[in-house]
């Protein structure tokens, strides 16, 4: 962290007794910076799945790449975390810790979870991809995870509600023919000066609710669905979240900022042009 922003109070917003932080303008484009190494991250990770890859040489491959933007690992040593992705391969959902001795599989689904610090600004973004071809099933799990992301994404607008986002992503994986879980109390979240902020974006509920939304927010939105049943349990390693009936999950998440000309997605490399197009929206990149 720079001195800067040790010594400068942040704007806050107070909700509920929470308090949620709101960025200036030039502090958003921080945050972008922090955002385009994150993406950075996960594209080198994705270019180094393959049959036979461990879940420990894909966090190194992360850590180096964002080592080598001058930045830091948030995740590394967070409450005690060792890696520097969460890798959550097939029935885990999230908090999967890397392993050098966890070596992937063609067919498997690997979900990368990364974020970095720059200049003392965090960013957060998640893909779920799919060691070699992904069967049609898998296929269509991560299709509605990312599109509900998009959507939830799409809903970060000035004037609306917290629980606008939350409500496009229920709808989104609702929507579909197949039944699929929406995982329960994880979410997605604040984020600035520290990488889990209030508020907590849950992935589902009724819109028009919670915290407005302001330019100067900016969220982590990161639907997390299963092909069963949405129940999860913690194993024993204190870390890693699995469906408690054994069916895959798939995770999707990137970091936006609420600005006075719409969604700015921080840790998508063309800002979200492509992801928000569908909706109609064209923010900066
Ligand atoms: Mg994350
Ligand atoms: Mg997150």
């Amino acid at each position: 962290m720079t001195g800067g922003i040790l010594s400068r109070l942040p704007l806050l917003a107070k909700w509920s007794g929470r308090m949620i932080q709101i960025k200036t303008s030039h502090e958003i484009e921080l945050m972008r910076a922090s955002g385009l190494v994150t993406a950075g991250a996960i594209k080198a990770v994705k270019a180094a799945v393959r049959p036979g890859v461990s879940t420990g040489e894909l966090d190194a491959v992360a850590e180096d790449y964002i080592r080598s933007q001058g930045a830091v690992p948030n995740f590394l040593g967070y409450h005690g975390f060792t890696g520097t992705i969460c890798a959550s391969v097939n029935n885990e959902i999230v908090h999967g810790i890397p392993n050098p001795g966890r070596r992937l599989a063609e067919g498997d689904n690997i979900s990368v979870d990364c974020g970095a610090i720059v200049n003392g600004w965090h960013s957060d973004s998640a893909v779920t991809v799919t060691v070699g071809e992904p069967s049609a099933e898998d296929a269509a799990l991560m299709d509605v995870t990312e599109r509900s992301m998009w959507a939830g994404l799409a809903r970060a607008i000035a004037g609306g509600r917290l629980t606008d986002i939350s409500a496009a992503v229920e709808q989104t994986i609702t929507a579909e023919s197949h039944q699929y879980g929406i995982v329960d109390h994880y979410g997605g979240h604040g984020i600035g000066t520290e990488m889990h902020q209030d508020p907590h974006v849950l992935n589902y509920g009724r819109p028009g609710r919670g915290p407005k939304l302001v330019p100067g927010l900016a969220l982590a939105i990161e639907p997390m669905v299963t092909v069963g049943d949405p129940a999860t349990v913690e194993l024993e390693d204190g870390w890693t979240v699995v469906t408690k009936d054994g069916s895959r999950a798939a995770h999707f998440e990137h970091t936006v900022a609420i600005t006075p000309e719409g969604p700015w997605v921080l840790t998508a490399e063309d800002g979200g042009v492509a992801g928000l197009a569908p909706f109609g929206i064209t923010p900066r990149s």
